[in-house]
């Protein structure tokens, strides 16, 4: 095996293609010098490295010392430096890199191969030689927290004691005696902390700092982000080791990092920050302000500092040029990091941009519009849960705002909640189902869990590209960063701004879209779904088989799924209209009636108010398909459970309240799931579903006549086992249909079809099929009586399972493909033979689940149903199942 490659000078033992052995910063690393980039010259450990450590006792590979000095010495050849060398020492970053990029994981450690001999070496070649001492503290102060586990508050206060005592302020005040002074306290430190001296031999350090990136892949908030992330922890992180270049050689030098396209709206232009005499991370912390890269941000950002395009012209030209190499290349947006030592430019990292939703809509419809990728590969770029942000609301514009503070414009959308000033508190207001803003002064991994917790985001400090940034605009959630202006003070739980004292448990409202912190609660606004989004949709329904219908029990539901592009409704549940106003008092009229005579009568003052439903549902589908589904629950789940709510019922129907409680007992079930419910209901008392299919064929007729439009119902009859109870029921159904024509002399088309959500249905499909004229998966009941897990018990026991790999996903989420999915299977294959043009969809919450989705057309689903929220994730999923 070979366990390390090299880079440098124009080529490169690997390429982008080899992320997974090379991580993804070594892989484009080595792109970069294929494609010609001055990328300075080094060697990536491989990520086979890192599992063979953790398999083999955290150990290496007999063969990597000799791998790594050969690598070591062929950059040393290009750099005309040798590591270790007392005149001409070669300096060394050393970078993790994990197969998808894990932002702030894993610190890097530069300026390796500094000691008390090679500083001096460096000092003498720099212009100025405060160069060289800056450079060793800021190695003493990274490696010494990095690796030797050195917390950095000890250095920084060092830093403050000797700055306060001096009488400075900047650290760019510091002069080359200054950092030669705190050296010595530093190393002090050091030897304090940590036990023993800070280590002198550059061979020592890097091994150290190699051991170090390879523990930090097991270090808890790595493996938190994994976990959020689904990232494996198998794959590893390779190490990246690479030459040194300055960008805090003065003031010809700068370090930056850059988007070729807008992350946060998606516009195509070089979009970035920078900082002159920095090294590394500088900008990121948030310690200094950066400068905007081109002239026109700057403009737009009101900026009195330089602009990159005014301040440093020619490293502008090349970065432009650069970019442009790039972008064509990868055919996306790319995130890159640079840094400009004595005038040259050189390119340290570059990456596929992370960025909103919106501007992953924008940059996609564009590429596809400047040709650099196909419509295809465009509606591939877009995950589809990430549609998600763009559905969300954002600021009413014309709504009151009391503004108390700006900030960046960090990650768009916007957000109301109540302050909370750390990720615990977060995540304790999120299990009490509070909403909540978190706001930090700054935040860094072990925020994550709280971020995720919190409906967004405020910073006081950072840019546009600091943790907090790039954390949410990831996840897809409002983060307003940098608002210097307000004071947090942890202890006492407030915020103050401009005279404005807030504490912890009070509402404020973020945009993240324009940076406003807004005391109290702001009204919002529907989202836009014209442009890009209509764009792509528009793409995504050319190519998709599946039709994407809705789950909608209300006219309010219906209406929103229709303008989310939802081709009919694939699931009507009726008993939520029961619910409704004052019918629930017929409802338990008919539920507590002696017979069959008195459920009519009851069911009779129901009869209109469910035709009305019915009239508003074909309405707004206009001559769309509507899956219409009889009563499914348990009766009792209507009947009164308070004192108060049993004198309702009294007050209301005169039915005494010893005979409530007695018919409430009497349809009390130890296990209501598996209980009387479904189609049970509608053979014990058929004059429910006789009532239900009145309503539904009359508003069919009105409803036709209204708007013109065919109606075709689909009447669906649930949780069926065998033939003969949908036989019963349909007769009943087809009665009505019947008397319903001759009664209003209208011809109108129905189908009538069931859910299959049942293993024994799955079964006996083929049979069931000889009258069902559709199936509809109800995979949520099919996964609890298939897996025998109660939904609404599974929750303590489905953590252990995940955890153990029993199973993949939550299998209410996901659906189970190989158990579920075979019902599935084999229900629409018996299906199909028995009747080949049965009309098949699911309308469980699979059905807005892009990985569901995917399985659907796999087995050829005529149509997925879901949420109007998930409409038109559901629409480009199945379309990028279809490519
Ligand atoms: P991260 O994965 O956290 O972005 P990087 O390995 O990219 O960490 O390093 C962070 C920063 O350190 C880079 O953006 C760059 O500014 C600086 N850096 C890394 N390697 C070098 C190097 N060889 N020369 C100069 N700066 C470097
Ligand atoms: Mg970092
Ligand atoms: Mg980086």
């Amino acid at each position: 095996t070979k366990w390390v490659y090299s880079f440098g000078d124009g080529k490169a033992e690997g390429e982008a293609s080899m992320r997974n052995l090379l991580g993804g910063k070594g892989a484009n690393l080595a792109e970069m010098s294929n494609l010609g980039l001055p990328v300075p010259p080094g060697f990536t450990i491989t990520t086979e490295v890192c599992t063979y450590y953790y398999q083999h006792g955290e150990t290496y590979p007999s063969e990597l010392a000799e791998e790594v000095k050969a690598a070591l010495e062929k950059v040393g050849a290009l750099t005309g430096r040798r590591f270790g060398d007392a005149e001409k020492p070669l300096l060394v970053s050393v970078r993790s890199g994990a197969r998808a990029s894990m932002p702030g994981m894993m610190d890097t450690v530069l300026n390796l191969g500094l000691n008390d001999e090679t500083v001096e070496a460096l000092a003498k070649d720099a212009d100025d030689e405060r160069f060289a001492y800056d450079s060793y503290r800021r190695f003493i102060t990274m490696y010494s927290n990095v690796v030797l586990g050195v917390e950095h508050h000890a250095f920084e206060e060092a830093l403050e004691h000797y700055k306060d005592s001096k009488n400075l302020s900047l650290d760019t005040e510091l002069k080359a005696d200054d950092w030669k002074h705190l050296i010595g306290v530093y190393k002090k430190i050091v030897r304090d902390e940590h036990g023993s001296d800070f280590p002198q031999k550059p061979e020592d350090q890097l091994w150290g700092a190699i051991g170090a990136v390879f523990d930090s892949w097991m270090i808890p908030r790595a493996k938190k982000y994994r976990e959020l992330n689904s990232i494996p922890e198998s794959w590893g992180t390779a190490v990246n080791v690479q030459a040194m270049v300055f960008g805090n050689m003065g003031d010809t030098s700068a370090t930056g990092v850059a988007f070729t396209r807008n992350p946060s709206t998606g516009e195509s232009a070089l979009y970035g920050e920078f900082l002159i005499n920095a090294q590394g991370e500088d900008v990121v912390a948030g310690i200094r302000t950066p400068q905007d890269i081109t002239e026109k941000a700057r403009i737009e950002a009101n900026s009195d500092k330089p602009s990159m395009e005014k301040a440093m012209p020619e490293s502008f030209a090349e970065l432009t040029r650069i970019y442009g190499v790039l972008e064509k290349h990868y055919r996306d947006m790319q995130d890159m990091e640079f840094t400009i030592e004595r005038g040259k430019l050189w390119m340290l990292q570059t990456r596929n941009g992370k960025r909103t939703a919106k501007a992953a809509l924008r940059i996609a419809v564009e590429l596809a519009g400047e040709g650099l990728i196909s419509k295809d590969e465009a509606i591939k770029r877009i995950e589809p849960g990430a549609l998600d942000q763009l559905l969300h609301p954002t600021i009413d514009p014309d709504a009151e705002r009391k503004v108390i503070a700006t900030g960046l414009p960090a990650s768009p959308g916007a957000a109301v909640g109540e302050i909370v000033f750390n990720s615990e508190a977060a995540e304790a207001a999120r299990k009490a189902e509070r909403k909540s803003i978190l706001v930090r002064i700054e935040t860094s991994p072990e925020d994550i869990h709280g971020m995720h917790a919190a409906e967004g985001i405020l910073t006081t400090r950072g840019g546009m590209t600091s943790h907090a940034a790039v954390v949410a605009r990831g996840m897809g959630k409002p983060c307003v960063s940098g608002v210097g202006s307000i004071r947090i003070d942890y202890k006492a739980q407030t915020m103050t701004v401009g005279g404005v004292t807030l504490k912890a448990g009070d509402v404020i409202t973020i945009d993240g879209s324009t940076g406003q912190v807004i005391q109290g609660e702001v009204k919002m606004l529907q989202p836009e779904l014209s442009g890009d989004f209509a764009a792509l949709m528009e793409w995504a329904d050319a190519v998709r088989t599946m039709k994407v219908r809705t789950n909608a029990d209300t006219p309010a539901d219906a209406r929103a799924a229709r303008k989310f592009g939802a081709e009919g409704i694939g699931l009507c549940r009726t008993e939520h209209m029961f619910f409704e106003g004052d019918r629930i008092v017929a409802v338990r009229e008919m539920i507590l009636a002696d017979d069959a005579e008195g459920r009519r009568a009851a069911l009779a003052k129901l009869l209109p108010y469910q035709r009305q439903d019915f009239v508003e549902l074909f309405t707004i589908m206009s001559g769309l398909p509507v899956t219409i589904r009889l009563l499914d629950p348990p009766l009792h789940e209507f009947l009164p459970h308070t004192d108060e709510e049993v004198q309702e019922v009294v007050a209301a129907t005169g039915v005494s309240e010893d005979k409530i409680r007695h018919r409430t007992r009497e349809l009390s079930e130890h296990n209501p799931m598996l209980g009387f419910r479904g189609c049970r209901l509608a053979i014990a008392f058929p004059e429910i579903a006789e009532m239900q299919a009145r309503a539904i064929f009359e508003a069919a007729v009105q409803a036709a006549k209204d708007t013109g439009a065919p109606v075709t119902p689909e009447v669906m009859v649930p949780l069926v086992f065998t033939r003969m109870e949908f036989d019963i029921v349909k007769s009943r159904i087809d009665a009505m249909a019947k008397a319903v024509a001759e009664e209003t002399g209208a011809t109108f088309e129905y189908q009538v079809g069931t859910m299959i959500e049942l293993p024994r249905a799955a079964l006996k499909a083929g049979e069931i099929a000889e009258t069902a004229e559709f199936f509809s998966f109800g995979t949520n009941d099919l996964t609890q009586t298939a897996l025998g897990i109660s939904r609404d018990d599974a929750a303590t026991f489905l953590g252990p399972y995940t955890q153990k790999g029993i199973l993949a996903v939550d299998p209410f989420v996901s659906i189970d493909r190989e158990g579920v999915g075979e019902l599935v299977k084999i229900a629409t294959e018996r299906g199909r033979a028995q009747r080949p043009n049965i009309k098949l969809g699911i309308c469980g919450e699979h059905g807005g689940d892009p990985a569901s989705i995917g399985f659907c057309q796999e087995v050829g689903l005529d149509y997925v149903s879901c949420s109007p929220f998930r409409v038109p994730i559901a629409r480009l999923a199945a379309a990028q199942s279809a490519l």
